[in-house]
Parts: C-alpha cells; sequence; structure tokens
C-alpha cells in the first residue's frame, strides 16, 4: 500500500497514510482521484499536494455524468465500507 502525507480525514479526523487503489494495490494516488475514508466511508479527494479534502459535491455530480463507471465503483466502494462499519463491533457504539 502506498505512504502518502498523512492527513486527517476531514470528515472524521481519521489519521490517514496510505490509500489502496482497487485495481493496483501498489499504485500511487494522483490528484484529483477521489476515494473514501476506511474509518467513516466519508468521500475525499487528493489535493495538489496529495493531502486528502472533502470530495466536493459538484465533483461528484460532474463524476456522474462524465465518469460512471468511476462514480459507480466509488459508490460501491462506500458501500462496501459501511457494511464493514456496521458489522464491526468496535465501531459499534
Ligand atoms: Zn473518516
Amino acid at each position: 500500500m502506498p505512504r502518502i502525507p498523512e492527513s486527517n480525514c476531514p470528515w472524521c479526523g481519521h489519521i490517514i497514510d496510505g490509500a489502496t487503489h482497487p485495481d493496483d494495490d501498489s499504485k500511487m494516488p494522483s490528484p484529483g482521484d477521489v476515494s473514501a475514508c476506511i474509518r467513516c466511508a466519508g468521500l475525499l479527494e487528493f489535493d495538489a499536494n496529495l493531502k486528502i479534502v472533502k470530495l466536493p459535491d459538484a465533483t461528484l455530480d460532474a463524476m456522474r455524468f462524465n465518469d460512471f463507471g468511476g462514480y459507480m465503483q466509488l459508490m460501491h466502494i462506500r458501500n462496501t465500507i459501511r457494511e464493514v462499519i456496521a458489522n464491526d463491533d468496535r465501531t459499534r457504539k
């Protein structure tokens, strides 16, 4: 898993210093790539310095129209993380 500059998830504060690519686990993210927090499933985007920021709604909307396959993949990843969260006793309050 490639290491990225350490950031806090802008949604939940979880410290993130790595990222996996769904097709190639060794691939580094590029600026503008989208992601989801492994802890809260919040949608994220890599900025120019590979720091993570909240994925803007406008970007997500544009993705749905311009890159529907990528959009569906991101939604699938988010749903998968949410299922893991829901089934993980450690995160259940
Ligand atoms: Zn998070």
